[in-house]
């Protein structure tokens, strides 16, 4: 079994054999680029090392053939006391992963090669025992866990007793002295003297790589990223090339584009004289990548010439590592790299301009989250702001208002209208109120599964967690950050995209994408990159993609925003809707109407009042499909709270009032009472027990269509029935409908189509059955999810769903994205045996899950005609259909 690869022998498209870095390594190796000679033990010895315990047969002798021909290659040996080969060993899962072991530096450094690597560097003993130091340094913290804390502050303590904070003041004799000091830091913690021998530090190296697959860190963040646990690492072993060596030599970072924003140009840093992390860890500071071109020319034009090929060659914005030894360069790693949403669309653009990808590949590049990003009101930094901590951006938005400490604080000052931010440790249960209060919610724990974190983009509240920068005093009314203190009151601004936390209150402007998706920028005529981008991979969607996208709209106002982001008809009017405000009067006239006549009044005054609503949508939405869903909650939502009318009734007798209709009301409310009212009297039950609802409903939407036909507009309603779960009670429904619709329509043209939602479990199991009577389908996948998994859609987010996030249950909430293996199921059976019965029936969905980018793919897989969501999600869903069918 070959369990090692030579970087000549792999290539980009190895990564679950080789890992992303081992895989990049061995594509710029083949390049002809200048990396570093090394090889890749492949994930599958790590998988076996795993299952076993040990490491498998034969890849001790691999590891010794491919060292051997390293050592060759470089013409030293491994530790050589006198002209030591050194290497790093490097982590390279397929999907990198915090958590895991990263790297060690200067492995085969030893009490005897370390006088080898200073004759090697021409006597730079200072340079041979600052290796030495980092090996042990890293061996220890990332091989033997010994706490970094103590070698740093042995660092410390040294260069405070020099009198400086630079470790570059630091001479050979210091460095001496901290690897002594460090070594016995070592032994400390381990019970056993830093290995001297060469191999035996590699060994040891390889197998902490192996293990770090299973640190709990690592575990968590697979379980919650959705990544297999099965897949193991890579082990890169690469011959070292030293950055600090003196001036001539040093370490950098670079992207081929600026990941910010997607603009052309040189995006990087350089650190002179230095080694591998001491870039990211902020040791010294770093100066701007163009700086290195007055520092070394040739290494510069170089470095950017191989940027300029990297792009070419991956077609997509690389970042990069790269280590310059005494004038020569070498590449240390390349992927590609991470971006903006902004970032992202841009880049999309330009190298479809620059000829590299086309506009399907393009497409592939964006995705439907990076846009609805981009849809979200931004901060207006301008320097005068700068962020005080930056937490994790756990439901996008910008907000800003004044702190508060508790869910009961929050409450009142939002009703004296306040913009409030909630601030915690982290929320439960208990916060839910103050949470649905404030504008924004900021955490200093948690990640991105916290309870803060669900509910509040179950809410789409702008919510920054694990921000853990912040000491929080709830008792004391305050949080402290850096030198700052923050009391109840002071204004504080969350970015929920960024995780960014500011004092104050930061401006905040539209979004550039919303307007020109309002109409209001001309992307034909602007000089802003992101929406040139946009309306360019937008129209290719659109052209692109099979599914139909429409809007879950109930006034005229919404509809007409909706059109105008694209939506291409309604897919759901909930008609409960239009009960609401000074209505609800009549609603409790028809509730307690005590015979035939009282409720054919109320009816009757109801009917205009549908009548209008449904011209003035049919207007809006001129010439395309109106899915008018006849009334679906219980109608004892329309009346007061059970238990506050008995309160009222009882005070009001007490003062001797008269309470005979409050009494009445009581008793109708008492009457229609339920234990379970979403299993309970709602929907098509409604129309089966309430005699003339649902006519008049049909009537009046029958009545507005032709009304709209008259003034010359072309109406095209479709009547949903909700919540049906068996053909009888579709077929009872539509027979009245019907009659009703061919006294109304007469000549006029108008042509009503029938159909059902399927969103209880029986009438997707019985769909066969259904399409017997209904001319369309639409799927309330919220519904259908409440019942299929038997979760309260109004209470478990906050209940307990953050548990089953952090356990891993599933990665993300069944309401917020299709399970597509048990709820999908249903939409997958009831899709085939409606179409089997029916040929040609058109089948939509209608839940949240429409605008949900991952269950717009699953629904144009099974095949469904369009999808329906809220306006604001339309783009967002418009964008995903085009990216499932290409
Ligand atoms: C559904 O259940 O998915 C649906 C669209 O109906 P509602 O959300 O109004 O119950
Ligand atoms: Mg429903």
């Amino acid at each position: 079994h070959k369990y090692v690869y030579d970087f000549a022998e792999g290539n980009k498209d190895l990564k679950d054999l080789l890992g992303g870095k081992g895989a990049n390594l061995a594509e710029m190796t083949n390049l002809g680029l200048p990396v570093p000679p090394g090889f890749t033990i492949t994930t599958e010895a790590c998988k076996a090392y795993l299952t076993t315990g040990r490491e498998p047969d034969g890849l001790a002798a691999q590891i010794e053939a491919h060292l051997e021909s390293l050592e060759r290659e470089m013409g030293r040996r491994l530790g050589d006391p006198d002209d030591p080969l050194l290497v790093s060993v490097r982590s390279g899962a397929k999907f990198s992963m915090p958590g895991m072991m990263e790297t060690v530096l200067n492995v085969g450094l030893n009490d005897r090669s370390v006088v080898g690597l200073s004759n090697q560097a021409g006597g730079n003993d200072r340079f041979a025992w600052d290796s030495y130091r980092r090996l042990i340094q890293m061996f220890g913290k990332t091989v033997c866990e010994v706490p970094g804390e103590e070698f740093e502050h042995a660092l410390d303590e040294i260069k405070s007793a020099k009198g400086t904070h630079n470790d570059l003041d630091l001479d050979a004799d210091d460095l001496r002295g901290l690897v002594d000091a460090y070594k016995k830091i070592f032994a400390k913690h381990t019970g056993r003297e830093f290995p001297q021998e060469p191999r035996e530090q590699l060994d040891l190296a390889i197998r902490a790589v192996f293990d770090s697959w299973n640190a709990e860190r690592a575990i968590l963040y697979r379980r919650q990223e959705r990544i297999p646990a099965d897949l193991g690492t890579a082990v890169n072993v690469v011959a070292m090339v030293f950055g600090n060596l003196g001036p001539d030599s040093g370490t950098g970072v670079a992207f081929t584009r600026d990941p910010g924003s997607g603009a052309q140009g040189i995006y990087g840093d350089y650190l002179a004289n230095a080694q591998g992390e001491d870039v990211v860890a902020g040791i010294r500071n770093t100066v701007p990548l163009q700086e290195l071109e007055q520092l070394d020319k040739t290494s510069y034009d170089q470095l950017l010439g191989i940027m300029a090929r990297l792009e070419e060659h991956y077609k997509d914005l690389c970042d990069i590592e790269f280590t310059i030894e005494r004038g020569k360069l070498w590449m240390l790693q390349t992927r590609v790299g991470k971006r903006t949403a902004a970032a992202a669309f841009v880049i999309a653009g330009q190298l479809v301009d620059e000829g590299l990808i086309d506009l399907d590949e393009a497409l592939h590049r964006v995705n439907g989250a990076q846009l609805a990003q981009l849809m979200f009101p931004r901060f207006q930094l301008d320097h005068e702001f700068e962020a005080v901590a930056k937490g994790i951006g756990a439901s996008p938005g910008a907000a800003s208002g004044k702190v508060v400490f508790t869910s009961a604080r929050a409450v009142e000052l939002a009703a004296e209208g306040e913009a409030v931010i909630l601030v915690r440790r982290e929320t439960n249960p208990d916060d839910l109120n103050g949470m649905i209060a404030a504008k924004g919610i900021l955490t200093s724990r948690g990640g991105k599964t916290s309870h803060a974190a669900v509910v509040a983009r179950g809410m789409g509240k702008t919510c920054v967690s694990g921000a853990d920068e912040l000491d929080v005093n709830v008792p004391a009314k305050r949080f402290t950050v850096g030198d700052h203190v923050v009391n109840e009151g002071d204004v504080v601004s969350i970015d929920g995209t960024t995780g960014k936390v500011y004092l104050g209150e930061v401006p905040v402007m539209p979004s550039e994408v919303v307007q020109y998706f309002e109409g209001e920028l001309d992307p034909e005529n602007t000089d802003d990159a992101l929406v040139r981008s946009v309306h360019r991979i937008m129209t290719h969607a659109d052209a692109a993609r099979r599914l139909r996208v429409r809007t879950n709209a109930d006034t005229g106002a919404d509809a007409a925003r909706a059109r105008r982001f694209g939506a291409e008809g309604i897919g759901l009017c909930r008609t409960e809707h239009m009960f609401l405000g000074d209505r609800r009067e009549l609603v409790e006239r028809l509730i307690l109407a005590s015979g035939a006549r009282e409720r054919e009044d109320a009816l009757a005054a109801l009917l205009p009042l549908q009548r209008a609503d449904f011209i003035e949508i049919f207007r809006e939405m001129d010439g395309l499909p109106v899915t008018v869903r006849l009334i679906d909650p219980p109608l004892h939502e329309f009346l007061p709270p059970l238990e506050q009318l008995a309160v009222n009734v009882a005070v009001a007798q007490e003062r001797g009032e008269d309470v005979a209709k409050e009494e009445a009301l009581l008793a109708a409310v008492r009457r229609m009472h339920e234990e379970n009212p979403m299993l309970g009297l709602r929907g098509v039950r409604l129309g089966l027990v309430i005699p003339g609802l649902f006519a008049m409903q049909v009537r009046a939407i029958a009545e507005a269509a032709v009304a709209v036909v008259r003034d010359g507009g072309k109406a095209c309603p479709e009547i949903m029935v909700p919540l049906v779960g068996a053909v009888q009670e579709l077929e009872t429904v539509r027979a009245e409908a019907e009659r009703i619709i061919a006294e109304v329509v007469g000549d006029s043209g108008v042509e009503v189509l029938i159909g059902t939602m399927i969103e209880v479990p029986r009438a997707a199991l019985t769909a066969g059955q259904i399409a017997e009577a209904a001319e369309f389908f639409s799927f309330g996948t919220n519904d259908l999810t409440q019942m299929g998994w038997g979760f309260s859609r109004d209470d478990v987010e906050g209940a307990f769903f953050w548990r089953y996030l952090e356990l891993g249950i599933f990665g993300i909430s069944p309401f917020e994205s299709i399970d597509t293996d048990g709820v999908g199921r249903l939409v997958r059976i009831a899709a085939e045996e409606g179409r089997a019965a029916r040929p040609g029936l058109k089948l939509g969905v209608c839940g949240e899950h429409g605008g949900d980018p991952d269950s717009v793919h699953f629904f144009h897989e099974v095949g469904l005609d369009y999808v329906s969501c809220s306006p604001f999600r339309v783009p967002v869903a418009r964008l995903e259909a085009g990216r499932a069918a290409i």
